[in-house]
């Protein structure tokens, strides 16, 4: 039996009833990997040790939640031994010499990583395009992007090489992709899981999170990915619910909110259309939609690129050619070591971040900028806290539209549109979800869910009940393309 397109919970029970072996299912994976290696969605693999561990597991099975089941994950979580790259030349030599708590999380829970995926380079850009290694595509369609930053985790999970990857989100790069590769992705309140050895793009937007076929292999990820982590100090002491547990509850009478200010006349009609038929299914569950105003939510693109680049710009002055990453050749001083390091280490868009965000924070224009937006961030926030007074959850579209072409979105600002629908959350640090809910001509579309802080469960229930009763996460992409 084919373990392609497997849900984490269906590996989990072959596993267990002997229907597979440890091994013969890392075998199979690597057979998937190489089967759908143009979509170039890893960067580095860990063939022999992941298989040396399903053998192990083998000759002396563990009883652990998640045993054996093999999960990529994004290189931008570092990993002990295994190179760590971030999708930029600046670490394309980097071994890390310890592990993400994540990874340890997921590993401890008896999960194997099988590599590395490919990503924007350090987390920057919604298509993939922009990575070191070159693009990943989508298995929905020759030449169409997956989506960014977590395009290969995305991918991955798209093609059924693996049932669930890790991602992580500042502005919507779990959720985009996962709208764009028609899977499921949550990305969680602020600080639900560590940051610690998450390599740093804007500290306080950086989120990690599962990306999966369905919620509940979410919630079953959730469960061990999070954790308070004395290591991270923005780590959230708080209790962690059991996020499988009230997943099938109803959701007779659940208020959702439907936002005022989002102009979805804007948008294709036939987008439009997919977010209609969401509403309308949410109806037949019992849910009940109201209108909410949030007035400064359309200001979150601007300011998410004010405060994200301010962020990147501090985070990324490490890499200097002197402590680790890339060191170019031959320098003649200390200050030819700094710029030839980093302008060979770096891509034209890690550099424009880093320019803006020097800027933003320069003494002449940190007042104009960077305080203003950090100012219009908490107004936000303010704005979903009264809305949270009326309403449950909040709903509209993941993403604008459906995957595009690689190479076809030039301009820059037009790409930092695609997070229209997916910043508001990271400013506010609440939790989101994008979940399939129909197609575009041939190509998938996401529904976005925001809770209030913490209530991923709520949010996983929700989602839960419409991938009981529909089924758009169940189609996969012909194994012919690609
Ligand atoms: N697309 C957004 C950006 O380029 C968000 C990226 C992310 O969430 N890592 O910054």
């Amino acid at each position: 039996m084919s373990i392609q397109y497997k849900t984490i919970k269906e590996l989990s029970l072959m596993l267990k009833s002997k229907q597979i072996s440890n091994s013969e299912l890392m075998v199979e994976t690597f057979d998937l990997v190489d089967k759908y290696k143009d979509l170039n969605a890893f960067i580095t693999l860990n063939k022999e040790n992941a298989l040396l561990k399903a053998k192990e597991l083998d000759d002396n099975p563990l009883d652990l939640s998640l045993s054996g089941i093999p999960i990529a994950q994004k290189d931008l979580f570092v990993t002990k031994g295994l190179r760590t790259t971030c999708g930029s030349n600046m670490l394309s030599n980097f071994i890390p010499p310890y592990s993400a708590t994540v990874i340890e999380n997921l590993e401890q829970a008896g999960c194997i990583s099988i590599g590395k995926t490919n990503m924007d380079e350090f987390a920057m850009g919604s298509s993939n395009e922009t990575s070191f290694y070159g693009n990943v595509y989508n298995p929905w369609g020759n030449d169409l992007v997956p989506g960014g930053s977590s395009g290969g985790s995305a991918a991955a999970v798209a093609a059924g090489i693996v049932s669930g990857a890790t991602g992580t989100d500042t502005g919507g790069s779990i959720r985009q992709p996962a709208s764009l590769c028609g899977i499921t992705g949550i990305k969680p309140t602020y600080g639900r899981i560590s940051r610690w050895g998450m390599i740093a793009f804007a500290s306080s937007l950086d989120q990690a999170g599962p990306i999966a076929r369905s919620a509940e292999d979410c919630a079953i990820l959730m469960n061990e990915m999070c954790s308070h982590d004395l290591k991270d100090t923005t780590s959230l002491d708080e209790d962690i619910p059991d996020f499988t547990a009230n997943i099938d509850a109803p959701i007779q009478g659940l208020r959702i909110g439907l936002v005022k200010e989002f102009d979805l006349s804007k948008l294709d009609s036939a987008v439009v259309k997919v977010f209609e038929d969401a509403k309308k299914h949410y109806e037949s569950l019992g849910a009940e939609f109201v209108e909410v105003s949030l007035p400064n939510i359309n200001l979150s693109v601007p300011t998410y690129y004010v405060v994200a680049p301010a962020e990147c710009s501090s985070n990324l002055s490490r890499f200097d050619g002197v402590r680790y990453g890339k060191r170019c050749d031959n320098p003649k001083d200390l200050e030819d070591l700094y710029i030839r390091s980093r302008s060979e280490g770096f891509g034209d868009e890690v550099k424009r971040r880093i320019l803006i965000g020097s800027y933003v924070l320069s003494a002449g224009f940190y007042d104009a900028y960077y305080k203003k937006a950090q100012q219009v961030r908490r107004l936000i926030k303010n704005d979903f806290d009264n809305a949270f007074d009326k309403v449950d959850l909040i709903m509209s579209p993941t993403t604008r539209g459906t995957a595009f072409e690689a190479g076809s979105m030039n301009d820059p600002i037009q790409m930092y549109l695609e997070d229209l629908f997916t910043v508001p959350a990271n400013l506010a640090g609440l939790p989101g979800i994008s979940i399939p809910s129909g197609f575009v001509d041939g190509k998938p579309l996401g529904l976005q869910l925001i809770g209030n802080s913490l209530q991923e469960s709520q949010l996983l229930n929700v989602a839960h009940n419409f991938q009981m009763t529909s089924d758009w996460h169940l189609k996969t992409p012909s194994s012919e393309i690609k």
